[in-house]
């Protein structure tokens, strides 16, 4: 099992590993730099560095991790890059259905091949599918990801790039929000996330704040407004405490979101 550090989940597992460049967010891939650390430190899954591998011989590990947690697929690489085949990708699934006691999140750039794929996959209620999108042209990745049968749905804005609007997240369980990291980070705007957090709130759906990101992101931490946003969608399993807001009843389905301490936010 590989613990994370990634504010949102708990532990990773990449069946895949290597992707490529696909649209500005990946200017500056975190996968790429640690594929190459990776390698350098004599990893086996990693010894053709960045280049795409799919690797059969882990794909049922979450089945012997005991404790139930969240497990973030292919941090290291895209499940529905072009590369890899439908049929490990239906693998993936089918492990991912077995382990049910585990809620896996799945995040893709490749929104048009998950659309593809959609009716040919079956979809567990503890998979929990996402698309990333760093700016406004990016935008139909979400309505893809609408048009899937995934039980819970995801955005993640990170790198956010550039202020978005338009932003329709009717039908979406959850919105997660990220500046760029590392040597050569873009900044985020305050006023960006702002946006997007109010959003949230207006349409009742959680909202988490992962980072501002930059050259050294421990530094500039993840406070927004006075305080940190831990929101999940609300499932019998999540890492972060929560306290059930009932008056905020979500508009769909019969699920109703949980909120961290402290709401609603009070500005800086
Ligand atoms: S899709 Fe993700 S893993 Fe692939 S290059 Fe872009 S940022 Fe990296």
């Amino acid at each position: 099992m590989a613990r994370s550090s990634i504010e949102w989940t708990e532990s990773t597992w990449n069946p895949v590993t290597g992707c490529t460049k696909i649209s500005p967010g990946c200017e500056h891939c975190y996968a790429e730099r640690m594929s190459v650390r990776l390698k350098a430190m004599g990893q086996p899954n990693y010894s053709n560095g960045f280049q795409l591998n799919i690797h059969e011989h882990i794909l049922d590990t979450p089945l012997h991790w005991k404790r139930p947690q969240m497990v973030f697929v292919n941090s290291m690489s895209d499940l529905f890059h072009e590369e890899v085949p439908f049929e490990f990708i239906q693998k993936v699934f089918e492990t991912m259905r077995k382990a049910s006691h585990h809620r896996f999140q799945v995040l893709t750039k490749r929104s048009n091949r998950l659309l593809e794929l959609n009716t040919r996959l079956s979809w567990p209620p503890n998979v929990w599918m996402g698309v990333s999108v760093e700016n406004d042209d990016y935008l139909f990745r979400i309505e893809h990801l609408k048009r899937t049968n995934a039980q819970i749905k995801f955005i993640s804005f990170e790198p956010l790039l550039e202020p978005i609007h338009s932003l329709d997240i009717h039908n979406i369980d959850w919105v997660i929000v990220g500046g760029e990291s590392g040597p050569k980070s873009r900044k985020m705007n305050r006023s960006w996330v702002r946006d997007i957090r109010d959003h949230c709130l207006t349409e009742n759906v959680p909202f988490f704040f992962k980072q501002w990101g930059g050259f050294n992101k421990k530094k500039a931490g993840r406070i927004l407004d006075g305080r940190t946003w831990d929101q999940m969608p609300d499932t019998d399993l999540a890492p972060v405490e929560k306290v059930t807001i009932p008056s905020l009843s979500r508009k769909r389905k019969s699920s109703h979101h949980v909120v961290s301490p402290g709401f609603p936010p009070s500005r800086e």
